[in-house]
């Protein structure tokens, strides 16, 4: 897409810290750095989020996430990775071409966090099952 950010960087039309690239996806370094060795995976072909992307870039997407993770680890001597997707501007998706986030961890103050909230009290999962399953 032809004013796309990500796609302007997956065809080298501005330029990104790129770690790994193949015939369908690249790597590069995300800007922000969240964490050291923050990276983002992306398809070349442009698709809007995990919820529009061809099943067969999403699954090349993952597994060159999974190769990065493990090579960051070793590299950067990380404990562990979160990889996670955004869609849609809710859930915090700022940039409309698919891409992964591999976000090496290194312990409690590496300043990045998930809180899988419990809120089993107001939230009744007999209720939810029967909407979903209806
Ligand atoms: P999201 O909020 O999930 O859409 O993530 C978009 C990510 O892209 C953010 O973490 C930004 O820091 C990152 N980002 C934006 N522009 C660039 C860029 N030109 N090169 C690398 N990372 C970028
Ligand atoms: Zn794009």
């Amino acid at each position: 897409m032809s004013n796309c950010i990500f796609c302007k960087i997956a065809n080298h039309e501005i330029p990104g810290k790129i770690l790994y690239e193949d015939n369908d996806c690249i790597a590069f370094l995300d800007l922000s750095q969240t964490t050291k060795g923050h990276t983002l995976v992306i398809p070349k072909a442009h698709a809007k989020s995990v919820l529009e992307i061809d099943q067969d870039n999403l699954a090349k997407s993952f597994k060159v996430a999974q190769n990065m993770a493990n090579m960051l680890k070793t590299k950067l001597n990380a404990n562990g990775v979160n990889i996670i997707t955004n869609s849609g501007i809710i859930a915090g998706q700022t940039i409309e071409h698919f891409h992964l986030h591999v976000i090496p961890r290194f312990d409690e103050n590496d300043t990045f966090e998930i809180n899988f909230t419990d809120n089993s009290q107001i939230c009744n999962l007999d209720e939810v099952f029967k909407i979903i399953k209806e």
